[in-house]
This record gives structure tokens, C-alpha cells and sequence, in this order.
């Protein structure tokens, strides 16, 4: 008898008859005598259809009211899958994030997971029950007002749900069969991961890889909950995201890149003409800081000797861009710069691997890769297991090819892959 939470992404409760056929499968894993936990996502576009109807309900929703509004997408999806258990004679019931003891900070739209009492759940497994708990919200512990913990934050929940409840591993269900060493979009001979380190998933996710809420890898990293990403659509094996250890004497212990992930979500601020002055890259990202933006690469440019002035580029969500542009508008007469430029026509490109660490070279490969492609490099920046790089939208996906063949990662035949939504 084990323990098993398993979480289905929009794309695989879209229906009536997706729910239905959901039923079934988790019919199937209650059959096989484990204690089965369910967490849940709104119905395919749910989220997204009620954020535009608040939006042309109030221009500026306040965000409390929001979270109200958009967590009854994942109570819907749970109670009508009970609904749908029972009528195959599964004993099910459904909980909101808040019912299942999930103690949130106060952050509206992306409050974070402080403590889970699960006592209902608990319960409700004892008498023998399939719980199904919906995704992505909480109950923030000083309000006890209801929250969400981000968008696509249910895998979160689920695996937050596994740490506390000892399960033995969690199941991701989406409409993709795993994670792969690119975007199988992309990429046609993009091979599926078999088993990736916690390490290596956090970077991917990092760098734009949609598949996994990255908070959700923190979170099964911190609590070694292994975490098995697989299609809702099928019975293939997915991909098993595990600690290194457990990596130990498999092929995937060998590579030396785990994959190429690319992210179209930033844009490029450059604030130019700065004065070469103690304090003014501080005040601008002070500014930044204070409008609770959070930045990704920094370059600052060798100054200009002759007028002792100097220009700096960042990057940023491209939907922060505004919000950007006004922050540091407010320190203009502080800072002295002459203007702002802001270019979202621009993409990520990172390569990650676990294995980079104790091989030379890869940079040199990466950017000869892409000089061969005819891609030209804007920006760059490296962690020990990460080299990302910032080129102009037209071509991230070229360069994504590049480095997937240059790092010898193609399959040998394209794959066939469903490619999916990833949700
Ligand atoms: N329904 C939420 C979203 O669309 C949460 C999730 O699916 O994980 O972001
Ligand atoms: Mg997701």
C-alpha cells in the first residue's frame, strides 16, 4: 500500500468527459490499494477567462478580490471530480486550498506556502477516501483571507501536499509526455528526459522551461519528493525529477548539458548616459527593488572616458516594463541619465547541466554554436550550472538548435512527440 499524490493540469480536466476520464485513472490508482491525494486546476482556460473578465469589470481589481474570483476555478474542477468518482463508486470528497490546511503568507496573487495541517485530508484517507484538494491556493495565516500562490502554482501545492502527507512520490499529469532537452516545438529531435537531477529542473525552470512551477521544484528538493512528470493522455513513463544521488550510475549521471530552455516572457531596459557616480546603480535599482520587480541579468558598460559617463541594461518580465520605465523615470533628477530605452523584441537562451561544473569548455561550444547560426550574443550570464544568453526574438529558436546539436543532443530520429501545452 502506498501513498501517492497525483495533480492534473488544466489541459487534462478541459470537460466534462476529460474529467470523467480522469476519474477513471485515479479510480484506477485507488484500486491498486493506494491512499490517493488529488490536487486539481482549473478547467483548461479557466484562470485566464475570469483575470479578462475582472479586468473589464475594474481596470485595476484590487488583488484580494482577485484571488477570491479566481480561486473558485480550481473548486469547480475538484467538486465536480468527486462528483464524477462517486458515480464510479469512489468514495471522494473535495477541499479548497484553505480547507486542506494550507497556510499561506499574506501576498496576494503570489503568496508563498508557510505551513500545511492537513487534518481533513488526513481524515478523510483514513476512512478510506480519495481527497482532492484544489490547487495553487491557501488561507494567508495573519488575513485569513484566501490567496494564490502564483500562476500554475497547483504543482506546488501538490508537491508541498506529498512533503507533508509522507507521500512516496508525486505525479504531475499535463497533455506532455515529460520534460525534454528543448522545446519539442522547437526542436524535432528533442529527446525525452528519462531522470533530472532537482538541481538541474530548478535552473530549467529558472530559465523558462514552463513544465514545472519553479517553486514547486524548491519545494521537492527541500523535502526530497520525488516527482514523476508525466501525460494524463497516455501510460508512457514520464520524466522522474530525483535527487543527484539518486542520478548516480544511470546515463544521465554522464551529461555534461541536460537541456536547452528559452524564455520569450523578457524584455531589455538600458538607462543610458548614466554619470560614472558612487550610489547610481543603486538608486536605480533601488527604484526598481521598491516597485517589487524582480530583474535578471545586469550589464554595465565600461564608461566612456571622455565624459565620464556610462550605460546600464537589465532585464526584466516584459510585463513589468512599465511599471519599469515609470520607477526609474521618478529618479531622473537624482541620477542624471540622459534617457531610457526599452526593447522586448529579445529572448533567453540558456543551456544547464549539473555536469558543466567539472567540464571546460562549454561556454566556448555554446558561443561558437552560436556564431556559427549567425546569432548575435546581446547579453550574458553564467551560474555554476547555467550559461544564458540574451538575443533579438527572431533568433531564439535558432539558437536553441544550435545549442542542442553543438552540446550532441538531437535524438537520432525525430521523435514524435505530441507537443502539448505543457499545463
Ligand atoms: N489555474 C492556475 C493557473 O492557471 C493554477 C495552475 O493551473 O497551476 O495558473
Ligand atoms: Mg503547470
Amino acid at each position: 500500500m502506498g501513498r501517492i499524490v497525483q495533480k492534473y493540469g488544466g489541459s487534462s480536466v478541459a470537460d466534462a468527459e476529460s474529467i470523467k476520464r480522469v476519474a477513471r485513472r485515479i479510480a484506477r490508482a485507488r484500486g491498486e490499494g493506494n491512499d490517493v491525494i488529488v490536487v486539481i486546476s482549473a478547467m483548461g482556460d479557466t484562470t485566464d477567462e475570469l483575470m479578462d473578465l475582472a479586468l473589464q469589470v475594474s481596470p485595476f481589481p484590487k488583488s484580494r478580490e482577485l484571488d477570491m474570483l479566481i480561486t473558485t476555478g480550481e473548486r469547480q474542477s475538484a467538486a465536480l471530480l468527486a462528483m464524477a468518482l462517486s458515480d464510479i463508486g469512489v468514495d471522494a470528497v473535495s477541499y479548497t486550498g484553505s480547507q486542506a490546511g494550507v497556510i499561506t503568507t499574506p501576498i496576494h496573487g503570489n503568496a508563498r506556502i508557510i505551513d500545511i495541517t492537513p487534518g481533513r485530508v488526513e481524515k478523510a484517507l483514513d476512512e478510506g477516501k480519495v481527497a482532492i484538494v484544489a490547487g495553487f491556493q491557501g488561507v494567508a495565516q495573519t488575513t485569513k483571507d484566501v490567496t494564490t500562490l502564483g500562476r500554475g502554482a497547483s504543482d506546488t501545492t501538490a508537491v508541498a501536499l506529498a512533503a507533508a502527507l509522507g507521500a512516496d512520490h508525486c505525479e504531475i499529469y499535463s497533455d506532455v509526455d515529460g520534460i525534454y532537452t528543448a522545446d519539442p516545438r522547437i526542436v524535432k529531435s528533442a529527446r525525452q528526459i528519462r531522470m533530472i537531477s532537482y538541481e538541474d529542473m530548478m535552473e530549467m525552470a529558472a530559465a523558462g522551461a514552463k513544465i514545472l512551477h519553479l517553486r514547486c521544484v524548491e519545494y521537492a528538493r527541500r523535502e526530497n519528493v520525488p516527482v514523476h512528470v508525466r501525460s494524463s493522455f497516455t501510460d508512457n513513463p514520464g520524466t522522474w525529477v530525483v535527487s543527484q544521488e539518486e542520478l548516480k550510475g544511470t546515463d544521465m549521471e554522464e551529461a555534461i548539458i541536460t537541456g536547452v530552455a528559452h524564455d520569450r516572457g523578457e524584455a531589455k531596459i538600458t538607462v543610458v548616459g548614466v554619470p560614472d557616480r558612487v550610489g547610481n546603480a543603486a538608486a536605480i535599482f533601488q527604484t526598481i527593488a521598491d516597485a517589487d520587480i524582480n530583474i535578471d541579468m545586469v550589464v554595465q558598460n565600461i564608461s566612456d572616458l571622455s565624459v565620464e559617463k556610462t550605460d546600464i541594461s537589465f532585464t526584466l518580465p516584459a510585463e513589468d516594463g512599465r511599471k519599469a520605465i515609470t520607477a526609474i523615470e521618478h529618479v531622473k533628477d537624482k541620477v542624471g541619465y540622459e534617457t531610457i530605452r526599452y526593447d522586448d523584441q529579445i529572448g533567453k537562451v540558456s543551456v544547464v547541466g549539473v555536469g558543466m561544473r567539472s567540464h571546460p569548455g562549454v561556454t566556448a561550444t555554446f558561443f561558437s554554436a552560436l556564431a556559427d547560426a549567425g546569432v548575435n550574443i546581446q547579453m550574458i550570464s553564467t551560474s555554476e550550472i547555467r550559461i544564458s544568453v540574451i538575443v533579438g526574438a527572431q533568433a531564439i529558436d535558432d539558437a536553441v538548435r544550435a545549442a542542442h546539436t553543438a552540446f550532441g543532443l538531437d535524438a537520432e530520429s525525430d521523435a514524435t512527440v505530441y507537443a502539448g501545452t505543457g499545463r
